[in-house]
Order: C-alpha cells, then sequence, then structure tokens
C-alpha cells in the first residue's frame, strides 16, 4: 500500500517535471485581423462572423470596427440597419431567441448587439480559438482616408487628426503606441489599405516611425492593391519602403493579408468578402502575446490560400516548405534589392498631387524564380533584403479580383 503510494508520487513527480521540462513546438495559426460587424459598418452579427471563421479552421480573430469597439449598450433596428431583416433571421436561426435580445421602442423593433465580453465565452477555447479586441482608428486628412488598425487594443482611440497628411497617421501610430506603454499590454498599430483613396505614399510610410506593419493585400474590392499606370502597387511599395529604411537603418515593415471583410450575405467579386487573405502566424502558444511576439520577429506570413509547412531563414539561406496541395504547381519568386543598386528616383505628379516617387527597377527585382515545392535561395552578398512571394497554379475562389491565383507573401529577410 505504502509502496504503491510512494511510486504513485514518484510517477506524479516525474509526469510534471517532464511536461515542464518539454517545450511546446512552435505551430502555425491562422488568423484574420480585420474584420467588420454591425457594431459600424459590416452586414452581420459579431456572432454570426466568428462562428464562420472558426468553422474555416481559423484560430484568431480580430472585430475591428471603425472607431468604435464592442462594447456598452448598443440597440440597432432589426430591420433598418446594413442588411436589413436578412441579418436578423439567420441570427436568431442559429443563435436562438434565448441569446438574442431584443425589445419593441417607438422607432420599432430593435436588437441589442452582444459585447466581445459577452460573446467570447462561446467561442474561445484554449490552444483552438482565440479572440483579439481591435479597432479600426478610422481618420483623414484633406479628404483622403487614413485607417490604421489597433490589436489588441484595451481602450478605444478616437481619431487623432494632425495639420499634414504624414501628422495624421504619425499620431495615430503614436496612441496606439503610448497605449501599449501607459498600460503595460502588448498591443500594435497597422496601417490599412494604403492604396485606398489614394491616400498615402511609399514615402509616408518611410518617414513614419514606430510602425512595423501594413497590409500587403487586403481582400476590399475598393483598396487598388495593384496600383494604376500612374500609382504603384502594394507589393512594389513594400520594395521601396523596404530598400529606403534599410538603407537609413531604419526598422523595415512587415506585410501582412487581411479581409477587411463588410458583407457577409452575398458573395462576389465587387463585395468586401470573408475568406480573401490571412496571416499564418508562427508561435509556440495561441495567446495575444505569443502572435504579437511572433508578428513582431517576422514569424508570419501573409497567404490568399498558399499554405506553407516551414520558411527556415538562416545568414546564407531562405529555405520554404511549401504543403501539397494535389495536383498544384508552384513557383516562388525571391524579390529583393541589391547593394549596388540604382539609387535615384523623380517626382510623380498625378492630377494636381504627389503620388508615389518613380524608382529604379532595380528595387523590388525579382532575383530568382525557383519551382517546386521546396524553393531556396542562397545569398550572394550583394542583397541588401530578399523576400519570398509563393505562386500557386490554383485559381482562387472568389479573389479581390478576377484571374488571381493562390498566393503566400514571406518577409523580407535582411541577410
Ligand atoms: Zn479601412
Ligand atoms: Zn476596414
Amino acid at each position: 500500500m505504502r509502496h504503491a503510494l510512494i511510486i504513485g508520487i514518484i510517477l506524479v513527480l516525474s509526469l510534471s517535471a517532464c511536461s515542464q521540462g518539454e517545450e511546446n513546438p512552435p505551430k502555425w495559426w491562422k488568423g484574420n485581423l480585420h474584420t467588420h460587424s454591425l457594431w459600424s459598418d459590416g452586414d452581420d452579427y459579431p456572432e454570426m462572423i466568428i462562428d464562420w471563421y472558426k468553422e474555416q479552421g481559423y484560430h484568431f480573430l480580430s472585430l475591428s470596427d471603425h472607431n468604435i469597439l464592442s462594447e456598452g449598450d448598443r440597440w440597432i433596428d432589426t430591420t433598418r440597419n446594413n442588411s436589413g431583416t436578412r441579418a436578423y433571421t439567420a441570427y436568431v436561426d442559429r443563435f436562438g431567441e434565448d441569446w438574442v435580445e431584443t425589445r419593441m421602442d417607438s422607432s420599432g423593433y430593435q436588437v441589442r448587439l452582444k459585447t466581445l465580453n459577452e460573446f467570447r465565452p462561446e467561442f474561445e477555447e484554449e490552444g483552438a480559438f482565440l479572440l483579439i479586441q481591435s479597432e479600426e482608428i478610422s481618420d483623414g486628412f484633406d479628404g483622403k482616408p487614413i485607417h490604421i488598425n489597433a490589436t489588441n487594443v484595451q481602450e478605444l482611440i478616437e481619431p487623432q487628426q494632425g495639420g499634414t497628411l504624414r501628422e495624421v497617421i504619425q499620431n495615430n501610430v503614436d496612441a496606439v503606441l503610448d497605449q501599449r506603454e501607459r498600460l503595460g499590454i502588448k498591443m500594435f498599430p497597422h496601417i490599412n489599405h494604403p492604396n485606398f483613396g489614394w491616400a498615402i505614399t511609399a514615402e509616408d510610410l518611410i518617414s513614419l516611425m514606430g510602425e512595423q506593419f501594413f497590409e500587403v493585400y487586403n481582400g476590399h474590392p475598393a483598396v487598388n492593391n495593384y496600383g494604376d499606370e500612374n500609382r504603384p502597387g502594394l507589393e512594389q511599395m513594400w520594395d521601396i519602403i523596404t530598400t529606403r529604411r534599410i538603407i537609413q537603418g531604419r526598422p523595415i515593415m512587415y506585410g501582412m493579408a487581411v479581409d477587411d471583410s463588410h458583407n457577409y450575405h452575398e458573395v462576389a467579386i465587387e463585395r468586401a468578402n470573408s475568406g480573401r487573405a490571412w496571416v499564418m502566424v508562427k508561435s509556440d502558444s495561441l495567446t495575444v502575446t505569443g502572435l504579437i511576439d511572433a508578428m513582431e520577429r517576422g514569424d508570419f506570413y501573409g497567404s490568399t490560400g498558399v499554405e506553407l509547412v516551414d520558411v527556415k531563414v538562416s545568414n546564407r539561406r531562405i529555405a520554404i516548405e511549401i504543403k501539397e496541395d494535389e495536383g498544384m504547381t508552384y513557383e516562388t519568386h525571391f524579390i529583393g534589392t541589391r547593394v549596388n543598386h540604382d539609387s535615384t528616383s523623380t517626382a510623380v505628379e498625378h492630377e494636381g498631387s504627389y503620388v508615389t516617387r518613380s524608382y529604379s527597377p532595380g528595387i523590388g527585382e525579382i532575383m530568382a524564380v525557383v519551382e517546386g515545392n521546396n524553393p531556396v535561395y542562397e545569398f550572394t552578398g550583394d542583397e541588401l533584403y530578399v523576400r519570398a512571394k509563393v505562386i500557386s497554379s490554383k485559381l482562387k475562389v472568389n479573389p479581390y479580383r478576377e484571374g488571381e491565383t493562390e498566393v503566400a507573401w514571406t518577409q523580407p529577410v535582411v541577410p
């Protein structure tokens, strides 16, 4: 009896010692950091949206409504809202009359929007699904939209405004960083859709201080991901920013891919639907701190469908392992700028205002194209940086633009 007890104790002790000694191997977690709901101009109830993402296998999600957090007492009309009765009927069907709270007042039949604190426990599961509070700080300057997401923001941030466009961006970024500092809680700003309203140039982002992230791909149909004949697309802007910042000895910016979904009832290219783009973050835990630490290290990639098994970076090479997708082939572009590139640029004026300058093609050149599932790039010693764009042969379902194939973007590596 006594022996059994002692053996039992030893067993328990050794088991707990064992589990303490074991490190969690990092995993890839899938998430969308830019999502709208009926709390602002999205057209569905938060629970319906979260339910969809969780069902689709996402591990984390931020609802990032315009200048509002999902908190406080908020009633909306069940028929006169962004989606009319359609969303309400489906909401009641899915969550039941006991969950959905309604009232009748002089203006009509109303439903109360549930708060993050209320719906969080319905969805969150340790190691499986996480909600991160967020806000899209929606400011502007001279008619140009300046939108900046605050991921894991704890207190609402009002648009900060400013005397110039760059000041508006900087003030909002600083407001997020100040809150982080004051509360001692990890959170970060990220610049949304720079080409929306052609508001933000590459030079604006080069000059910005303290900002590490921007959207290199946003699923909303109105954001001009690919630029136009006068203005560069977001990938090209990324290469300009990366090159100039390295030359200035400043931190580079990481590119993220997001949905910016607003429309949940009609699936079409011209609607801002869910599932177009996301980030995959490599972290040992599905926690806000784990995810933010990993993203700040650049341990993540943006995707519109391509899945990577691993991205291994050393001072000699970048080695990528692409997850097989039956019948699909892959081409990986290793893109970067060489130390001895032509660094001249010229101003570009379009419709009376300055847009992103024109740079030499040596900025963001395709340094190598590698086919297959295990592309490798060996540094030659003359690169300022190299990043990878993995392009699948698979046509994207419900893309941002007709004809897109699935893609993944890894972060720039400065050798
Ligand atoms: Zn926006
Ligand atoms: Zn948005």
